[in-house]
């Protein structure tokens, strides 16, 4: 069993790693070899200097916003993908706008494009809201194909649904990043629960009732 979320001396972060606990992951498998041996593909050895970039120079100063244009100014991006959430119209266009102002051409795709019905994928009755009538299904695969077409080179994701995003995630041919995270209870901010947890939101720590 991997027991990170669990471990007390999280002795990966130093160069002596003597003391690491007797179910640390890195006492078994074939995983860190294989690992390693991808970040001597050259895209990868570059994104994963440039990452370290960005963390080390706005460190604490730059916000994600911010964080994602220095990271398409040092990568060489141009073309930028959007693709976001019909709930978060809005505040697209003030990050599309942002972009620009930056410099980037930025493509962008709502995730309701295609007009296609949830019938047509074979979405239940009871998991539709207006199921006598047209509704029409997010379309993160449709999100992910129309910014292969225009070959943006980046794609940040902002506010699609647990498993939509998955779905663009999986089929997205440029990297992707997120801006920002669906949760329409916290205001986009999942973690309001997790450090609620103390207080407010205690049932995290209660156990599952059946
Ligand atoms: S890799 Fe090992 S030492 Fe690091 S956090 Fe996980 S269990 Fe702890």
């Amino acid at each position: 069993m991997s027991i990170c979320a669990w471990c007390e001396v999280r002795a990966c972060r130093d160069q002596d790693e003597g003391n690491r606990p007797r179910s640390c992951p890195q006492r078994e498998g074939k995983w860190l070899d294989r690992a390693l041996q991808k970040y001597e593909d050259p895209g990868n050895r570059a994104m994963a200097q440039i990452a370290a970039h960005i963390e080390k120079t706005g460190y604490c100063e730059w916000t994600r916003l911010q964080e994602i244009t220095e990271f398409c100014r040092a990568a060489g991006y141009k073309r930028l993908g959007l693709v976001f959430c019909s709930g978060l119209h809005s505040e697209a266009r003030i990050v599309a706008d942002y972009y620009r102002k930056s410099g980037l051409e930025v493509i962008s795709g709502m995730c309701k494009i295609g007009n296609v019905d949830k019938g047509d994928v074979g979405i239940a009755c009871k998991d539709r809201f207006n199921p006598d009538s047209f509704e029409a299904m997010c379309n993160p695969i449709g999100q992910a194909e129309l910014m292969n077409e225009k070959q943006t080179e980046f794609n940040v994701v902002l506010g699609l649904c647990v498993g939509h995003d998955s779905l663009f995630f999986k089929y997205s041919d440029a990297p992707v990043t997120v801006l920002a995270a669906k949760d329409r209870v916290l205001g986009h901010n999942p973690l309001a629960a997790v450090y609620q947890a103390g207080s407010y939101y205690r049932k995290l720590h209660a156990p599952e009732e059946d």
